[in-house]
């Protein structure tokens, strides 16, 4: 999916407080993703106290909504640099569309992983027989040796494994002896998790990783604490394992998580680079390229068989903004 804020804020993102076994509740923001009927939806990275959980930069979460009062995804060709998306819905379908010729479905349990590198473009329209959608846009941030990488596409349905109770679905690197072939460029893992009613689970994670815990639906606590829907339960790198205790309703959520990154990178709109300069060069070339025609084989390619213009960037803010943290 697109960044769709109209006014988006150039954000520098650094790996915060590399704390073992530091615990942090994350709150989401309602953000409105524009078009005429918005959808919503509810982010919890990057925010202030902490933009990255390994290279992981970007958490999107949404829906359940019903596309015929939200009007469902509908996200012109747009453009990416310097990062790899990762499409994972509940429910629905969505139709993806890229400049380096993949046409693919995003379906439940089944991750797209778009690999922008020096740049993409790429369009997202949940399909005529959705009527319902619910999921999440997850970003990863490429490190600094591998962000110029030519652009790629990869799909991947993961073979559930059963753990205590616990059905998991390893989207990213490898958990509970189950390893996600798509290509990742720092040691990093995802995985959904869907827990019964009154099940508890110790889960095994990389004591070398800090974790995020993202509560989709039903009810949960971890390591013992209430985490609210839509939450990002944080742990510091250190510890080996989770305790994960699904309430009444049982539990579905998202584990991402991955060594710390290290470097510091600049977001802004849909892209990332190291710099405002970079930042302003990657606008300047989909604002020629693409939006005004100048250069279809340039950095961004065409986006073949989408019905409709390309979606135009923001204006970048007047103000540079200062660093977070
Ligand atoms: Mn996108």
């Amino acid at each position: 999916m697109s960044n769709l804020e109209t006014d988006p804020a150039e954000v520098e993102c650094e790996s915060a407080r590399v704390e073992t076994s530091r615990r942090e509740l994350l709150e989401p923001r309602d953000v409105p993703l524009g078009g005429p009927r918005a959808m919503q939806v509810r982010r919890t990275l990057p925010q202030r106290s902490r933009s990255l959980i390994g290279a992981w930069c970007f958490v999107d979460h949404y829906g359940p909504d019903a596309v015929s009062a939200s009007g469902g995804m509908v996200v012109p060709p747009h453009p990416h640099t310097g990062l790899q998306t990762v499409s994972w819905l509940f429910t629905g379908e969505v139709e993806h569309r890229d400049s380096v010729g993949s046409h693919a479905m995003v379906r439940p349990g089944e991750i797209n992983l778009m690999t922008a590198g020096s740049g993409i473009a790429h369009s997202e329209v949940s399909t005529a027989a959705t009527t319902t959608l619910h999921g999440a846009q997850l970003w990863l941030a490429l490190p600094d040796a591998d962000r110029q990488h030519p652009p790629f596409f990869e799909h991947f349905a993961p073979e559930p494994v059963v753990f205590g109770g616990a059905t998991v679905r390893v989207f990213i690197g490898s958990l509970l002896g189950s390893d996600s072939p798509v290509r990742v460029f720092s040691p990093l893992v995802g995985a959904e998790l869907t827990v019964p009613a009154g099940t508890s689970i110790d889960l095994p994670v990389d004591p070398a990783f800090e974790h995020g815990i993202l509560l989709d639906e039903g009810t949960v606590t971890i390591d013992d604490v209430d985490l609210p829907r839509s939450h990002l339960a944080y742990r510091g790198a250190g510890a080996g394992s989770v305790r994960i205790s699904a309430g009444p309703d049982g539990a579905r959520l998202l584990l991402i998580g991955g060594a710390p990154f290290g470097e510091r990178i600049v977001m802004w709109w849909n892209f990332i680079g190291r710099t405002h300069e970079e930042i302003v060069e990657y606008r300047g070339a989909w604002q020629s390229d693409v939006i005004a025609g100048g250069r279809p084989d340039g950095r961004f390619g065409t986006v073949a068989g989408y019905p409709g213009s390309a979606l135009p960037a923001p204006e970048l803010p007047n103000v540079r903004l200062r660093p977070r943290d």
